[in-house]
């Protein structure tokens, strides 16, 4: 079969490599999607000091039971979660999953999605990390599920909920997902902000937010658009220090501000004004993957509506395009590219 390995940053190849076979506990599945996101790019450039190359990438994955075991059988459609907790630590024990230190991942520790074949260690079984796909859900859909379980960990944290005004900070794939989910969480108005103004051209005329802002002056946009109060919440959903330090000018008294995206590890050092955190009342919450369970409640809010997906896959491309897929994402050309093996 094929899959596209990680051998060495800047060095993804697609090559052939024996079908897997599921061990006792495990399943093994036809990958129908795959779809790529940031980390992949991240992945391509700069390695990651848990992969063990080479190593088949991919996490976003959906596809078809081959060999079943449990209560899966051959045919079975399924979305598989991404970052693997133990299940037996203090954290996981104490429902804190996507902090579980013992973490692992697919695609990092194990072989990925991008590939026509793929075993489901029985790590994932036991913490009940596959899900069916429900009816009327593609896969390419089920795959986006696990980004938005992310969002969805995010927004939980940050409490995003009825009558909030909202700001998302970064309009890439994260970015629509996030104004999308605010809106099905019941925010007033949901504003986006991005320094590229086609990326931010191509999201907003997919996910319609109430304003849409680009340039050096998004802080005083946003208070102008809030009556000078600021917004009650601030999501940045790009690695970037300089918009962490905006979220702090322009969000409301008591607000909450997401620093969802991660920033460069040779450089995570922000300048922040600690007395507006102390006087206006501030919650600063970071977000860390998901859950299994954020993964099953994203795959409802998908097939239910209240979060559509599948108008922000761009992109759908062979197994055998995808340094193209990643080039793709990391110029920014495309909301989500899926790969279907
Ligand atoms: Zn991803
Ligand atoms: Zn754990």
């Amino acid at each position: 079969m094929k899959v596209a390995r990680f051998h060495a940053p800047g060095d993804i190849r697609v090559e052939d490599a024996p079908e897997p076979v599921a061990g006792p506990g495990e399943l093994l599945i036809r990958v129908r999607n795959c779809s790529t996101c940031g980390t992949d790019a991240k992945i391509l450039k700069f390695g990651h000091h848990h992969i063990r190359p080479p190593r088949v990438m991919g996490h976003e994955i959906a596809g078809e039971v081959v060999t079943g075991t449990g209560a899966f059988e051959p045919g079975d459609r399924v979305q598989v979660i991404a970052a693997i907790p133990c299940g037996e630590c203090g954290e996981c024990r104490r429902g804190r999953m996507t902090v579980c230190p013992n973490q692992e991942s697919m695609g990092y520790h194990y072989d990925g999605g991008f590939a026509e074949y793929m075993v489901v260690p029985a790590k994932v079984l036991a913490v009940d990390g596959v899900n069916r796909i429900p009816a009327g859900v593609g896969f390419a859909e089920a795959s986006v599920a696990e980004p938005l379980a992310c969002v969805l960990n995010g927004q939980e944290l940050a409490r995003v909920g009825p009558g909030d005004d909202v700001v998302v900070i970064g309009s890439g794939p994260i970015g629509c997902l996030h104004v999308r989910l605010a809106r099905a969480r019941g925010a007033r108005r949901v504003i986006l902000a991005d320094l590229n103004p086609d990326r931010l051209e191509m999201a907003a005329v997919l996910v319609n937010p109430d304003a849409a802002l680009h340039g050096d002056d998004v802080t005083e946009a946003v208070l102008k658009l809030t009556e000078g109060r600021g917004a009650d919440v601030v999501i940045t959903a790009a690695a970037s220090g300089v918009a962490q330090e905006q979220a702090l000018g322009m969000v409301a008294r008591q607000g909450r501000i997401s620093f969802f995206g991660g920033l460069p590890k040779d450089n995570p050092i922000i300048r922040l004004d600690s007395n507006l955190v102390h006087y206006r009342e501030l919650t600063i919450v970071g977000a860390n993957g998901s859950s299994p369970a954020h993964n099953k409640q994203a795959l409802e809010l998908i097939a239910t509506g209240a979060v559509p997906v599948a108008d922000l896959i761009t992109h759908r491309l062979p197994l055998t395009d995808v340094l193209e897929g990643i080039d793709i994402v990391m110029r920014g050309e495309a909301i989500k590219v899926t790969v279907e093996p």
